[in-house]
């Protein structure tokens, strides 16, 4: 039986959907859960391969300890033991032009003492190379990384690249110079222990789907699969229908509705939506090979193809991020290329083991200040109509950390009844 304060529809079962229905679940609302697709997840998803045999993620996602809304999230459905990473926030890397290997190892406490020690800084960098992030906590306005630092030499080269590449999916020199500087905020600033990294070794869906996903069912939410929304119906200052094509749900006076769905979709759905509409893409290679014994879990790597190397149990996983290069070229090139990384790295034959790709072409909005400008807040011009997604704004870039943050404030609007204030 719906409650008197009605139901609240969510359209989309990604992290943002999910984390949406969880948070109002937990505070007693009737939520009904529509995706399109047969599976949960949305852009992070883990799958069984027939290729390789496997059971592969779209892409191996990466948190930080900092995270804290996603790792809550994971606290909630009952899934924070899904998660793995060394106790101490630490980053190993490769070059592989020169074969040099090295770690930088934060050290936990706010001061960051971590610069001043040499054998925990990046090789061949000085304390004072680091005083340029200190700039992107202070820059006004939003600007390209390029013009608030510069972006070459050791310590760009050997951490900042790397790790900016990762987190914003656009060759840093271009990324928004505002959304790396809340990186920064959110974990170099507040120290080691904001900065482990952690993945799903069993995969993201055991860590983030399947498990919301249980928990969700088990309090009465229903979770309509192969249900693709059509489009939204307006009457005076509300959202009056859902057309599902074959059949149209009428919303009740106390209904709301939660849109979960990528930026493109929602604009669909909203004439006159201004939401990011450039991309870029990222690359996972998957190979079923024991790795070797004594492989870092984790590795970044500089002067390769590969960009993060991860040994799991039974597997290799490569992410390449902001790969357009990558996307014309034929699969098995791709597999190669990136292979002869892998080997090198781990002295392991070139001969390609059984392997799969998955090119996920609009992985993320592109993290730039033109794209970063166009995302919408939650709030829309219909009192009972919510977004959510990571391309809202969040004041992240495209992350888990962000698409659970976009669903809990998305879930805290509806929670308050009053969905809409400006438009109320
Ligand atoms: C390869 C890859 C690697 C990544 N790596 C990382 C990482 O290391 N760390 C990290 O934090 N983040 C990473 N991300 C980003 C992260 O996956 C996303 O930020 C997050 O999953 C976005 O969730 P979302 O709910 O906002 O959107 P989505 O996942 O896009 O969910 C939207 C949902 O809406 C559904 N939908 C669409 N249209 C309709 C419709 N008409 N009706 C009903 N449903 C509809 C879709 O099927 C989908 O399930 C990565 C992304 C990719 C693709």
């Amino acid at each position: 039986m719906p409650s008197s304060d009605g139901t609240v529809h969510i359209i989309g079962a990604g992290i943002a959907g999910l984390a949406a229905a969880v948070r109002l679940t937990d505070g007693g609302r009737t939520v009904v859960v529509h995706e399109a697709t047969g599976q949960a997840g949305g852009r992070c998803r883990s799958y069984y391969d027939h290729t390789t045999g496997m059971v592969i993620d779209n892409g191996t996602h990466l948190l930080l300890s900092g995270n804290h809304a996603a790792l809550n999230y994971l606290k909630t459905i009952g899934a924070e033991t899904m998660l793995e990473g060394p106790a101490d926030a630490e980053f190993q890397f490769i070059d592989l032009a020169g074969g040099a290997r090295w770690t930088v190892r934060f050290n936990n406490g706010l001061f960051p003492w971590w610069i001043f020690d040499k054998s925990r800084r990046v090789p061949q960098t000085r304390p004072r190379d680091y005083l340029p992030l200190a700039r992107l906590l202070w820059a006004s306005g939003d600007q390209p990384l390029e013009k608030l630092m510069t972006c070459s030499g050791p310590l760009y080269d050997r951490l900042l690249e790397p790790l900016f590449l990762a987190a914003l999916n656009v060759v840093p020199p271009e990324g928004s110079g505002k959304l790396a500087g809340q990186i920064v905020r959110e974990t170099l600033v507040l120290g080691g222990k904001a900065c482990r990294p952690l993945i799903a070794p069993d995969g993201i869906g055991t860590a983030f789907i399947d498990p919301a996903v249980a928990y969700l069912k088990d309090r009465g939410v229903v979770i309509d699969m192969h249900r693709p929304l059509h489009a939204l119906g307006f009457a005076a200052d509300r959202v009056s229908h859902l057309d599902f094509g074959k059949d149209v749900v009428t919303l009740g006076e106390h209904d709301s509705v939660i849109l979960a769905v990528p930026s493109y979709a929602a604009a669909g759905f909203m004439p006159g939506l201004q939401v990011p509409s450039s991309f870029r893409s990222i690359v996972n290679a998957h190979y079923r090979i024991d790795p070797p014994a004594g492989q870092p879990r984790m590795i970044g790597v500089v002067n390769g193809t590969a960009e993060w190397v991860f040994a799991l149990p039974g597997r290799v996983a490569v992410t390449v991020s902001d790969a357009g290069d990558l996307l014309e070229m034929p699969r098995t090139e791709v597999a190669q290329v990136i292979w002869r990384d892998v080997a090198a790295i781990m002295g392991l034959p070139e001969t390609l083991p059984p392997w799969q790709l998955v090119r996920e072409r609009r992985a993320t909005f592109a993290a730039t200040p033109e794209e970063n400008a166009k995302r919408p807040g939650a709030q829309t011009d219909w009192r009972n109509l919510v977004l959510a997604g990571d391309w809202t704004a969040t004041g992240l870039p495209a992350t888990i950390e962000g698409a659970v943050r976009s669903g809990n404030r998305a879930a805290d609007l509806v929670g308050d009844g009053n969905v809409n204030r400006a438009a109320a």
